[in-house]
């Protein structure tokens, strides 16, 4: 029996999950996620489709983030007629992410016709820009298929790496020192060459990124309709319940606990009537164990392969404690100073999870009442979806509920509704605090604050999520001290802070605690342990960093290119 699994996106990048499995009797989708962050990293969701969306018996969705849900309208309106399958919580945020997503692709459209007509001669070089951009990108994942990762004896697999061919062709961006890149991994764990980056790497070229941010001018890749026809694809289901995907596939979703409804996918897999099958664990995005709100990551300890995200490797959280420390001395801090402060957050996870510790400290009285703006419609939408769903919440919240009324409700916020309202919040009485999205400032409301804040010193901008590498996130993160806001510069003024404690994400040893427990008991060879482990969904650094680890685990690891085949036997 072959296999094939090909690694559409989130490979050695954060974005863009999607993994295409093809069997003999069957092709199905895990994820269909889009492409977010830096330009250069979103004109991946432009380039063709590798597979004919006709041809595909199913998609099964680990979780309503964008970026493994968000080419789903796209790919319905090419063509795929099959069911989505997801937990019942999933949908409902789906559904909400997918019309937010094909509303504001409509909006940036719009303009970006606007800005053309103004400006017919910056258009047209920008065009030219961004066709080179899709070329590049077109020739990188054609690199991707030409190297099939083959089911070969334990030993780390190396992939060779990908090709100078267009080197010459992509121009290399400069970052001015201020704003390099987070540090690397510790000198403890070098990264092996490939993951080195030189500069004449394709890969590479496409993901440096000055600390410029300019909204992605591009037309809509679907719109609003499209992305309300695909909600109709898709199909609720319980977790830990096997069902039938497809001929010879069969799959059970157990809780990830990264956000509500998010999911671990277990596939079994046979070729033929009378094969053994063979078992694949998709980890999806990992939460982390004792977050409030949410259950613990589900363990699971047999597979005959395992796709593992890798977003933290090489770095550990600091402990919840810690995290909450930091958030409350910077609430006083921008209290005492009659300040501002600023959390761009991630409208699904992220935000309910920042509001839920803002509502403990001020019912500890470690913080002082300030008034706390909630500007994105999509955050107090999910909030609702959060409310809905207690059948998802750990023990700790639950027992909450009994006790106190809304535990996902901070009693000073107030939920900001229209453009004009957000825009009103600049002239409120200091000191007060903002919520906004998005969490990697690549868009969002939460850009218009940041272009009044940024010059200002008593506002401070506290970072709680991931932010991916070349976005305006990272730079200022980074120390970036000018940045571009839509081509016009700024001085970074305002304190800038960053709290990991929050991440919807597991660290490193958090994720190494979850893969061994595919180990646990069993040497390789034996029937369960996995006989390869794909690092999945992480930048270059931390995939590096976190690989020789998972291999002294006793693991089989590869780390896949963008649009590399693997065969699984
Ligand atoms: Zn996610």
């Amino acid at each position: 029996m072959t296999i094939r699994l090909q690694f559409l996106g989130a490979a050695t990048t954060v974005t863009g999950s999607q993994y295409l499995l093809t069997t003999e009797r069957a092709r199905i989708l895990v994820d269909c996620g889009m492409f977010q962050g830096s330009p250069n990293e979103s004109i991946r969701n432009r380039i063709p489709l590798a597979y004919d969306p006709k041809a595909i018996d199913a998609i099964l969705l680990t979780h309503a983030h964008l970026d493994h849900c968000g080419l789903i309208p796209h790919v319905v309106a090419e063509g795929f007629a099959g069911p989505i399958w997801a937990t019942n919580g999933t949908v409902e945020l789906a559904a909400l992410v997918l019309l937010d997503s094909g509303k504001l692709q409509e909006e940036f459209a719009k303009r970006d016709a606007r800005w053309e007509r103004r400006h017919p001669d910056k258009a047209e070089a920008e065009d030219r820009e961004e066709e080179a951009k899709l070329e590049a990108a077109i020739e990188l994942a054609d690199q991707g298929e030409d190297i099939t990762i083959p089911d070969g004896p334990a030993g780390p697999y190396v992939v060779p790496p990908t090709g100078s061919a267009v080197s010459g062709e992509h121009v290399a961006t400069s970052v001015e020192p201020a704003s390099a890149p987070a540090a690397p991994a510790p000198a403890a764990d070098p990264a092996p060459a490939a993951a080195q980056a030189p500069a004449a790497d394709p890969e590479h070229a496409l993901r440096t990124q000055p600390p410029h941010l300019d909204i992605d001018l591009d037309e809509a890749l679907y719109d609003e309709a499209d992305a309300r026809a695909s909600l109709a694809a898709f199909r609720g289901i319980h977790y830990d319940t096997e069902f039938d995907v497809a001929p010879g596939i069969r799959a059970t979703f157990v809780d990830a606990g990264h956000i509500l409804g998010s999911a671990i996918i277990r596939l079994s897999v046979t070729d033929a009537e009378g094969d053994t099958p063979v078992r694949i664990v998709f980890s999806g995005d990992l939460g982390r164990t004792d977050t409030p709100i949410l259950r613990d990551p589900t363990i699971v300890t047999d597979a005959d392969y395992v796709l593992v995200e890798s977003t933290y490797g090489g770095r550990e959280h600091e402990p919840e404690q810690e995290a909450i420390r930091i958030l409350s001395e910077t609430v006083r801090l921008v209290a005492d100073h009659d300040g501002v402060l600023l959390v761009p957050s991630f409208a699904i996870g992220r935000t309910q999870e920042v509001v839920w510790e803002l509502d403990r400290l001020l019912e500890q009285g470690k913080i002082p009442p300030l008034p706390l703006y909630l500007d994105s419609p999509m955050a107090s939408k999910a909030s609702d979806v959060y409310r809905r769903h207690p059948d998802y919440y750990d023990e700790e919240t639950r027992h909450l509920l009994e006790t106190e009324a809304s535990p996902l409700d901070y009693p000073h916020q107030i939920v900001v509704n229209d453009m004009q309202q957000s825009q009103a919040i600049a002239r409120a009485p200091r000191p007060y605090m903002i919520v906004a999205s998005n969490g990697m400032l690549t868009g969002g409301r939460v850009v218009g604050h940041l272009r009044n804040l940024i010059g200002d010193p008593r506002a401070v901008l506290l970072f709680v999520g991931y932010q991916g590498e070349g976005t305006l996130g990272a730079h200022l993160q980074a120390g970036a001290t000018t940045v571009k806001l839509d081509g016009q510069p700024h001085d970074v003024r305002c304190q800038v802070r960053s709290i990991s404690g929050f991440s919807a994400h597991a660290d490193e040893s958090e994720l190494l605690d979850w893969l061994g427990h595919f180990a646990a008991g069993k040497r390789p060879g034996d029937p369960g342990f996995p006989r390869r482990v794909f690092l999945v969904h992480g930048d270059p650094d931390a995939q590096a960093a976190l690989e020789p680890k998972v291999q002294a685990l006793g693991f089989d690891t590869v780390i896949p290119h963008w649009h590399q085949v693997a065969e699984l036997d």
